[in-house]
């Protein structure tokens, strides 16, 4: 090593280290060696005064060496109070062997300046003394050689020098005997600086090495501490992620079974994110689930574990003896604070939550089992209109396996062409004329039976198929309308069902828009019949109800009475159709209060200049009483069922007979 730093191949930082090492030890121990020079000079004084008295030369000689010793005293002390040695130890360094070169000179200067000087007689003892000094300043000297040297080699000179001199072949020896003296020194001088130099370069070396491994470990906590962070926490909301929630439910439910306690597990789901997220941009859609997220935080109070599992879905554990309880209780409050809107891009926008809530262990055992059924449940709410939440019912187990089932053989049944249009008429409650039709899916599957409608297109949703589905049944709807002229009903028109998720799922409009090009259809007889919820879905209705309008379709709301429809946006979107719902009209014969809605409903309708279409019609009192409050088209079971396209042309057929008849 220390050839290394010799050869300047030590790093220099550490170069300089060893210097200031060298230097501070040598600074430390010049007070020791100055007093010990003083106190030897002053023994010499005395040895001189034995034989020849005080003389002149001998206390001039003492006052220079005393000189030369406050000198490097107050070297020292500059050296000190400026901090040479940690600024330029080499400086420091080369100051002090400057200084025991001059105690050195100092010293050397004693045979010559003694008059009478006898080497090898009486002034033997202070030849001793010269030599011992110099020779225990190399051994106090250790740090670094040339100061040593500098103060040790000119007394060896001198006494060399004088023993030669002397005269007779015993000076001659004598001096030999310190040049033999000299050589030695020199070199345990060199090997003792070396040795020193050595050490310092170890210890420094191992303290950087302690220094960077504590750092590198210090770097290792942290880095531990971040990836623990990241490991279990969702960046953007600062919930927990789907990773500390499993662990969290898999903890609370083995606290749960210990103290015999229950577990709730909430899933909810934000409704239409997506579109947010397409119509806004994702740093809306971002700025909602932090919204969503503090909201949550603010709804639990820190009692539970709130998790986001993913896109716009979220979680909430709940332990305790009241679990249960809470938990409805949280779902319920959840849904009210849902209610209020939310700023999205300057604009106050409702977005619901759908909720589904299981319980351990009333209806599942495992964290896994759990999950599965609040997700069941959270699908149950979504079904149901949504803005609802649901609590597990064992019975969604199996309806769960028939949803998935159907989901899995939907996309073979299209392929296959399984599922067809059925189509139900529309009359003119007055002169009784057919007015159109309304397409309506129909699915028999080869064991499952008759499938309903809403389960089909549920499963076409969820297995991303209700574009297919809705293409089906549009192509089913313009073959109909293609024939309808030949049946003689030129301007009757035909609709089709699209439901309000639908909107979230693909371009609706791009796919009629290819159908009845591909049909040559004039979209004034294409229906599209639209429910309020779709409505009132501002980002939905802002764009593509608008395109719906554009294109030219006519646009019935559906089961008009059952949702909150606004009438603002009634009229901004040009409605052609209210189709009131059925729960009116069941019965309206007979119900004073459903009389007078649908008579408001119908002036509303005027109003607007909407046609108002009333169905589930299902006896002929009930279209006499609808044909009173002027309701203009009817449909239901009284006019006609749902019908394959083929039985069409002989229903009209009876009709007119019938009609034909009566007439008679
Ligand atoms: P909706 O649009 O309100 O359709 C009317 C429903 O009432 C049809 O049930 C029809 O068969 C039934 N109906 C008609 N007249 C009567 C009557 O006099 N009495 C009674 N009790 N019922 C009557 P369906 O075909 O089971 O369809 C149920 C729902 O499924 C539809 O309600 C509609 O929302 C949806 N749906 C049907 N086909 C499609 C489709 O192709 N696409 C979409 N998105 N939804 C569809
Ligand atoms: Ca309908
Ligand atoms: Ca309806």
């Amino acid at each position: 090593m220390e050839a290394e730093l010799r050869s300047g191949q030590t790093d220099p930082a550490l170069a300089l280290d060893v210097k200031r090492a060298q230097a501070s030890t040598m600074l430390e121990r010049l007070t020791s060696t100055l007093v010990t020079n003083a106190g030897v000079s002053a023994s010499a004084l005395f040895v001189t005064t034995i034989e020849r008295g005080l003389t002149v030369a001998a206390t001039l000689w003492f006052l220079a060496v005393v000189g030369s010793l406050l000198l490097r005293a107050f070297m020292a002390s500059m050296l000190k109070r400026w901090e040479t040695v940690e600024h330029a130890p080499q400086s420091a360094l080369d100051a002090m062997t400057v200084g025991a070169l001059l105690s050195g000179l100092a010293w050397a200067a004693l045979p010559f300046a003694l008059p009478g000087f006898e080497a090898i007689g009486k002034d033997g003892g202070l030849y001793l003394m010269m030599l011992g000094m110099a020779t225990g300043a190399v051994l106090m000297g250790v740090g670094y050689s040339p100061n040593s040297l500098a103060f040790a080699l000119p007394p060896h000179v001198s006494v060399m020098v004088s023993l030669a001199t002397s005269g007779g072949p015993g000076g001659w020896l004598l001096a030999l005997n310190v040049v033999a003296l000299t050589i030695i020194l020199i070199r345990s001088s060199r090997i003792s600086a070396a040795t020193f130099v050595g050490n310092v370069l170890g210890k420094l070396q191992a303290t950087a090495l302690a220094d960077s491994l504590s750092s590198a470990n210090s770097d290792i906590l942290r880095a531990n501490y971040r990836l623990e962070v990241l490991a279990n926490c969702d960046p953007l909301t600062g919930l927990a992620n789907r990773a500390a929630f499993n662990t969290a439910l898999n903890a609370g439910i083995s606290t749960a079974r210990v103290r015999e306690e229950q577990l709730a597990l909430l899933i909810l789901d934000l409704d239409r994110f997506k579109t947010v997220n397409d119509t806004l941009g994702h740093s809306a859609g971002d700025a909602l689930l932090v919204e969503v997220s503090d909201r949550l935080r603010s709804a639990v109070g820190g009692t539970g574990t709130i998790a986001r599992l993913g896109g716009d879905e979220f979680a909430i554990i709940l332990g305790g003896s009241d679990a249960a309880e809470v938990a409805r209780d949280l779902a319920a409050r959840i849904l009210e604070r849902g209610r209020q809107p939310v700023m999205l891009d300057g604009q106050p926008t409702v977005v619901g939550t759908s909720i589904g809530l299981a319980l351990f262990p009333l209806h599942a055992d495992t964290a896994e089992d759990l999950f599965i059924s609040a997700d069941m449940a959270l699908y149950r709410a979504k079904d149901g209109g949504r803005r609802q939440w649901r609590e597990f019912e064992p019975a969604f187990r199996s309806q769960a396996d028939r949803q998935n089932q159907i989901e899995q053989e939907l996309a073979d049944a299209l392929d296959a062409g399984d599922l067809e249009a059925w189509f139900q008429p529309q009359v003119d409650l007055a002169s009784e004329e057919i007015t159109g039709f309304e397409a309506l899916v129909r699915w028999h599957h080869p064991y499952l039976g008759p499938i309903a409608p809403p389960e089909i297109v549920a499963a076409a949703q969820a297995a991303n198929l209700a574009d297919r589905l809705t293409a089906t049944i549009a192509e089913a709807a313009c073959r109909l309308l293609n024939r309808l002229p030949a049946l003689g009903l030129p301007r009757a028109t035909v609709a089709i069902n699209v439901s309000p998720r639908e909107f979230d799922l693909y371009s609706v409009t791009d796919v009629l828009d290819r159908i009845t090009a591909a049909h040559r259809i004039d979209p004034a007889l294409f229906e599209i019949e639209i429910t309020e919820e779709a409505i009132l879905d501002t980002l939905v209705a802002g764009e593509q109800l608008k395109r719906i309008e554009r294109s030219g379709y006519k646009l019935a709301v559906d089961d008009f009475g059952a949702g909150h429809s606004s009438l603002a946006y009634l009229v901004a979107l040009k409605v052609d159709r209210l189709k009131l719902d059925r729960r009116f009209i069941t019965g309206v014969h007979l119900s004073r209060q459903n009389q007078e809605i649908v008579g408001a409903l119908v002036g509303l309708g005027r109003a607007l200049s909407m046609e108002v279409v009333v169905e589930g019609v299902e006896s002929e009192e009930e279209a006499h009483a609808l044909s009173a409050l002027g309701c203009e088209i009817a449909q239901g079971y009284f006019f006609g069922r749902p019908m394959p396209p083929e039985r069409i042309p002989g229903w009209i057929e009876s009709r007119r007979m019938l009609a034909e008849r009566q007439v008679a």
